[in-house]
């Protein structure tokens, strides 16, 4: 039940859905119809990379086979594409960042068999550049880890994994001069807080996994025992 205040607030504040625009009064944070367009990636997937399968039973994926990433495994909650990818463009560029926490709740509630599974000591956000970070007025990656956090009872830290090379996006670049644009950017700083620690490294967006490999390599080189990726949503470009 909602008191009154929250009542009021509904009315002078309608909520609207961040997928389509229209004003909801339930306490999903998306609509009915934006809630059934969500895609949550099921297996058959590579158990390491997570990337979505076409068919058949999960197995390692060829790209993991030939080069095996610094991370043990990562998981997405849902495919980056109708409802979810409006929602984080409004949560990212648009400073809704009140959506944190519907965001993490779904991350939640896909990831947790795979969270628990991996036994996290501490949750690690992907950083972004001081220069990026004051142009943005927050890092998105940091409000999902923090909200995940509270919700897991997982300690949080924002200082340990830091961006130390500012760099231009990665969005359009081939895999090739991804790596190379984020190599030697990210540092650890304070090591002895993440030796023999099982790390979970939170972002929003996985597209090619280059960025969650270059911290995870960071990482794993400073003592960190294993490092899980999850992220909110994925790119995927095959059938679904
Ligand atoms: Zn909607
Ligand atoms: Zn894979």
């Amino acid at each position: 039940m909602k008191g009154p205040l929250n009542s009021l607030i509904d009315l002078f504040f309608p909520k609207t859905c961040p997928g389509c625009g229209r004003v909801i009064s339930s306490d999903n944070f998306l609509c009915k119809d934006c809630s059934k367009e969500l895609i949550f990636i099921r297996p058959p997937l590579c158990p390491i990379c997570g990337i979505p399968l076409e068919f058949g039973e999960s197995h390692i994926c060829g790209k993991c086979l030939i080069k095996p990433p610094f991370f043990k495994a990562a998981r997405s909650c849902a495919l980056y594409q109708g409802p979810l990818s409006k929602s984080i463009s409004l949560f990212k560029y648009e400073g809704v960042t009140a959506l944190a926490r519907p965001l993490s709740l779904i991350m939640i509630r896909a990831l947790s068999p795979f969270i628990e599974k991996a036994n996290v000591d501490l949750i690690l956000p992907v950083p972004l550049h001081i220069k990026r970070l004051r142009q943005r007025g927050f890092n998105q990656a940091m409000l999902l880890a923090r909200q995940l956090g509270k919700g897991l009872g997982i300690p949080v830290n924002g200082f340990i994994l830091k961006k130390v090379k500012e760099t231009p996006p990665q969005v359009g670049l081939s895999q090739k001069k991804r790596l190379k644009n984020v190599k030697g950017s990210f540092k650890v700083f304070s090591k002895k807080e993440i030796e023999d620690k099982n790390i979970l490294l939170v972002d929003d967006v996985f597209t090619t996994g280059t960025t969650v490999n270059e911290c995870s390599k960071v990482l794993v080189e400073a003592g960190a025992r294993g490092v899980f990726v999850i992220t909110l949503a994925r790119t995927y470009e095959g059938k679904r």
